[in-house]
């Protein structure tokens, strides 16, 4: 049998609409589609791990900046593809050259991120990097959780640093970050990876890659017991639409976001945004 398995994006994707849940974890229906700047954010996070992998396993410890550019370039390559879309309230008059425009200003602002990341850390980047893409596998109160953290920092002095990259441009401030529900869920995963270290320790850390900007709190911020309390409710709350089979749509502006406007029944037409391919 299947063992169920939760994570931070499936209670957000219930969170952000129940019916959307259902068409990802229930109806397993896969899209392609997603936009251009989660399509950029991916090719980042691949660069700054590309960086790294080459510290840890292959002991390089000098960049040039044309090779992480070049790197860049290579993945946006190999990657585009024709469901990369753009929301756009009015459709422009002049589509082609307005599609030409969105893809250079996306592939522009990539360079420039990974330039401003360079004029910070390169050209060695010696930070602690300890793991990257990192799987962790952890249970609160019986559920079964999995998380994939993107790098984690470890200075060799009982300190860890949990770090997750973030392409967008709004920054959490760290007031706000202590009711996120994704840096919660890292703070029991850091705890059951790092029993031994001290929660005082252990460092949750939103790294900004378009200003360099980070913004941290310590694990134990958190009021582990209503967090845990927090998560329980969010998963009985999906087990009730799972076993009643209902599942209700959550309109918002995030449904400019979402790709299942065929199969929505709130939607009439398809999602508005354009494909720039
Ligand atoms: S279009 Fe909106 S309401 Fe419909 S499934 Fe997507 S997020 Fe939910």
């Amino acid at each position: 049998m299947k063992i169920e398995k939760y994570s931070y994006s499936k209670l957000d994707s219930f969170n952000t609409c129940p019916l959307k849940y259902k068409f990802i974890y229930i109806d397993q229906i896969r899209k392609k589609d997603e936009s251009i700047q989660a399509f950029l954010g991916k090719i980042i996070h691949s660069c700054l791990e590309w960086i790294y992998i080459q510290k840890l396993d292959n002991k390089v410890s000098y960049f040039s900046l044309d090779q992480i550019t070049n790197k860049f370039k290579e993945y946006w390559d190999e990657r585009w593809h024709s469901k990369i879309r753009f929301y756009q309230f009015r459709h422009p008059k002049k589509l082609s050259h307005f599609i030409k425009q969105k893809k250079n200003d996306y592939f522009t602002l990539g360079i420039k991120t990974l330039v401003n990341y360079y004029s910070k850390y390169g050209p060695n980047f010696n930070q602690d990097v300890f793991r990257l893409e990192e799987k962790v596998e952890f249970q609160i109160k019986g559920f079964n959780f999995i998380s994939i953290i993107d790098r984690i920092d470890n200075d060799g002095s009982g300190n860890i640093k949990i770090i997750d990259y973030k392409t967008g441009k709004k920054n959490l401030t760290e007031k706000k970050m202590l009711k996120n529900l994704q840096m919660g869920i890292y703070s029991i995963a850091a705890n059951s990876t790092f029993p031994e270290i001290n929660r005082d320790n252990i460092t949750l850390t939103l790294f900004y890659t378009m200003n360099n900007k980070e913004v941290s709190i310590k694990a134990s911020e958190f009021d582990s017991k209503n967090l845990k309390n927090q998560i329980i409710k969010n998963i009985s709350e999906i087990k009730t639409c799972e076993e009643t089979s209902s599942f209700d749509p959550k309109e918002s502006n995030l449904c400019n976001w979402c790709y299942y406007w065929n199969e929505c029944n709130a939607k009439t037409k398809d999602n508005p945004s354009l494909y720039l391919d």
